[in-house]
């Protein structure tokens, strides 16, 4: 018993020093912002930021600050007002 659970742990330890390659990618439409800053408020994963640059109508835009972290979830897309961005699952290699 005693030896699974260090077998357990020790295959924990091995993944948790994995480098981590991101489960999601989000696509971001720049020009159809409105700058309301929903996406970057409800992104669980803090994959987003507000960019300090402007787009053609005048508004500051999203940006991908930690791609890592995007898991696809489309919150980002789902709360935006403006259909200018969505997330999606990378297809997984089996
Ligand atoms: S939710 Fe949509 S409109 Fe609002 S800042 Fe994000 S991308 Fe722009
Ligand atoms: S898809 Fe999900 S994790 Fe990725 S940026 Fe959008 S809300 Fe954040």
């Amino acid at each position: 018993m005693a030896k699974e659970s260090a077998t357990s742990v020790s295959s924990e330890e091995k993944s948790a020093g994995a480098p981590k390659k991101a489960r999601g990618q989000v696509y971001i439409l720049q020009e159809r912002c409105k700058g309301c800053g929903y996406c970057v408020e409800f992104c669980p994963l803090g994959v987003l930021v507000m960019s300090s640059r402007f787009n053609a109508k005048g508004y500051h835009y999203p940006e991908v600050a930690h791609a890592e972290k995007c898991s696809g979830c489309d919150l980002c897309g789902m709360y935006c007002p403006d259909f200018s961005i969505h997330g999606a699952r990378r297809p997984t290699k089996e």
